[in-house]
């Protein structure tokens, strides 16, 4: 009986059976509050928005949970389905060209993105790299991406000293954004530029020694002194899609999706059948060959961990 008045929160962070709520309203507004949550609500995650009521000091009771625009998830151990944070603006994704941009985990990314339906943005970092060696093999990389409509932009965090690069304060400025991509892209160097003072960086610290600072391995919700907000956490940066089903795939190529239904068998399995629309569709050039390719390996991969009986969607 000691609660204040219903207001709108957000969460920044969970630990257990407690989350952090940033206070969005009245006098309290943007101090950070330790709540419980009522056990008639359903998971909550990092960037939800929620209607919670204030308790003593700096505690609280969350009492419902708004509704959310995306919800990012990943599989846990088993398998499993789990979110992780909610209501994002955009997930960039992170590529270099060194390590090498791999296609079809480039690809990977994107149809995870599709399918939670949240906007992927291709970040090329590390452009300092670039030379006579590489240059074209990556102009025609990233002009395959800009050609499927997704946005492309190129920075380099090395040459970023004190303040974020201005394509990068670009990008983040006033938007909800995730960083994901292969180890070794630059993801913590970016974010450093962004969040400079942050002792937060607890995903570089876990992911390469497994012992955090203040082990949070749940996702963490940090504003950015450019304004705009960031989601981070070791799981995040890695999520891919190996749990997805072949008609997630199809959905999350976005060149492949309007060609479902169009083969000429209804059970087509899209690897080389006769009358396949998609083969259809890459020679005549609406296609690109290396998407295709692409596409039916990650098929492929699906079908023979199917097989193993390893499924885990
Ligand atoms: P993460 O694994 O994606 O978080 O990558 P890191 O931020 O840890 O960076 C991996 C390595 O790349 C580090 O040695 C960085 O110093 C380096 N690196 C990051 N950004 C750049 C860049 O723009 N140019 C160059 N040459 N190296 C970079
Ligand atoms: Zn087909």
């Amino acid at each position: 009986g000691e609660l204040g008045v219903e207001q709108q929160g957000l969460v920044i962070a969970h630990f257990g059976q407690q989350l952090d709520i940033e206070a969005l309203e009245g006098e309290t507004q943007s101090q950070v509050f330790r709540c419980f949550v009522r056990a008639n609500i359903d998971s909550l995650v990092t960037g939800d928005k929620v209607i919670w009521r204030p308790g003593k000091s700096e505690t609280g009771v969350i009492v419902a949970r708004c509704d959310r625009d995306n919800l990012l998830q990943r599989p846990d151990n088993f398998g499993a389905l789990k979110p992780v944070a909610a209501n994002i603006d955009h997930i960039i994704l992170v590529i270099a060209p060194e390590p090498e941009p791999h296609d079809n985990l480039i690809d990977r990314y994107l149809v995870a993105s599709e399918t939670a339906d949240i906007p992927a943005v291709i970040l090329l970092n590390k452009t300092d790299l670039i030379g006579e060696h590489n240059r074209e093999q990556i102009q025609t990389l990233l002009s395959r991406y800009e050609n499927l409509g997704y946005q492309v932009v190129q920075t380099s965090a090395a040459s970023a000293q004190d303040a974020p690069a201005p394509e990068v304060q670009e990008l983040v400025k006033g938007q909800t954004s995730v960083f994901v991509g292969q180890s070794g892209v630059g993801k913590s160097s970016i974010i450093q530029t962004l969040l400079p003072d942050q002792s937060l960086r607890v995903g570089a610290v876990s992911e390469s020694t497994g012992k955090g600072v203040h082990t949070t391995t749940t996702a963490r919700l940090f504003h950015l002194p450019i304004g705009g907000d960031l989601i981070d956490s070791p799981g995040i940066r890695e999520f891919g899609l190996w749990h997805m089903t072949p008609q997630e795939l199809e959905y999350g190529f976005r060149e492949i999706r309007p060609l479902i239904g169009h083969c000429k068998f209804r059970n087509c399995r899209h690897m080389g059948d006769p009358g396949c629309a998609l083969d259809a569709a890459a020679e005549a050039g609406d296609i690109s060959p290396e998407r295709l390719k692409s596409f039916h390996r990650i098929l492929q991969d699906m079908t023979e961990q199917q097989a193993r009986g390893l499924k885990l969607s």
